[in-house]
């Protein structure tokens, strides 16, 4: 290798290393809103446990950033429960990937013993590091293998875990490099992905640090790809040309993961038309002002006070609207409950 070369390849790892750190950040993030009161993850602070003491030096978020979290993970869970309650009402498999996982615990809540679905295979793909991870950290937390009758950790340093529970429902964690195809091609025949089953498709921050030429791809491949009804549901932030985009984009960008993806869509409408253009003909996109207001009542809202108090309402509305949550449909085969259909 020549020294450019080897300039460039650790340039590369650097950049992936701040962009896997974003998942650390995600991780003490939710654990802040669950311990503020804000909901209940018992599989977080069961990870957390079993984490180096340095990466978890517990970081209480303020209530903005809480109420925030909160928002995010509440808007996730509900559309991926009701993909899953209505492929279950229905009778047929689910199948969910999430394309950049991190230490999501929503695998692990859906399979959690006291909600007990049937039929569901859960795929998570990551990065090496966080997979690798992940696999120890389950394979380890008591509280999380068991919630499967298998958990099979292959030796093969890819970081893949198989497991599978009395349900007849199905997990598999692997690593992947969503830039490129064949990574993703590989580790769908790895963890047995059904191209015929129904599928709903997770990018939680994700997809905003990749190049849209990447994300493009990565969409184009599963739209043309998976042959049964699917879904797709993406998080992440928009609206970068603005006072507070702009500061947020270049705060971001400090921490060496810069936000590649924001500028080619930065916003509802373009957010739309990048399902669009790939074969999702049912595609809603709403900021996050839109969609917590969707969600919770002015009562619910009040509760989320006797966690904390949240007094700067304008910058609430303002961070909230600086977040898209995008719920895209290739067919309206699949009855499936959408939460924005009235908007
Ligand atoms: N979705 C999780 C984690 C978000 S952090 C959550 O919301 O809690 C972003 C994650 O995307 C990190 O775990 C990072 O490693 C992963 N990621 C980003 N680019 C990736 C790529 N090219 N290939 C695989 N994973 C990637």
């Amino acid at each position: 290798m020549t020294s450019t070369e080897q300039g460039e390849s650790s340039a590369k790892a650097r950049a992936d290393n701040a962009v896997i750190a974003t998942n650390d950040d995600a991780f003490l993030c939710k654990l802040s809103a669950t311990r503020c009161g804000y909901y209940e993850d018992e599989f977080l602070e069961a990870i957390v446990r079993e984490l180096p003491r340095t990466d978890t030096t517990p970081l209480r978020r303020p209530p903005i950033i809480n109420r925030g979290t909160f928002a995010r993970v509440e808007v996730v869970r509900q559309l991926v429960d009701s993909f899953v309650s209505d492929c279950c009402a229905l009778g047929i498999r689910a199948q969910i990937i999430s394309f950049g996982a991190g230490y999501d615990t929503l695998p692990f809540r859906i399979f959690d013993t006291n909600t007990h679905p049937t039929g569901i295979t859960y795929v998570e793909l990551d990065f090496h590091t966080v997979t690798k991870t992940k696999a120890q950290l389950i394979s380890f937390v008591k509280r999380i293998s068991t919630l499967f009758d298998t958990v099979d950790r292959f030796a093969n340093e890819t970081g893949l875990l198989a497991s599978t529970n009395s349900n007849s429902n199905h997990y598999a964690l692997h690593e992947c490099d969503l830039r490129n195809i064949d990574s993703v091609r590989d580790a769908f025949s790895v963890c047995h992905v059904d191209y015929a089953v129904p599928t709903l498709f997770l990018t939680e921050c994700v997809l905003m640090y990749l190049r849209p030429t990447d994300s493009d791809a990565l969409l184009s491949f599963v739209a043309s790809t998976f042959t049964a009804p699917h879904q797709f549901i993406n998080y992440e932030p928009i609206r970068p040309f603005d006072a507070f985009g702009s500061q947020m984009v270049s705060n971001i960008a400090k921490r060496g993961s810069p936000l590649l993806g924001i500028t080619d869509y930065p916003d509802e409408k373009t957010q739309r038309g990048r399902f669009r253009k790939h074969g999702w003909d049912h595609v809603h996109a709403v900021n996050m002002r839109v969609a917590f207001d969707a969600m919770f009542t002015f009562a619910d809202k009040m509760k989320l006070n006797r966690h904390q108090v949240l007094d700067e309402l304008e910058e609430w509305n303002m961070i909230m609207e600086h977040y898209v949550i995008v719920c895209a449909r290739s067919s309206q085969k699949l009855t499936l409950h959408n939460m924005f259909s009235s908007k």
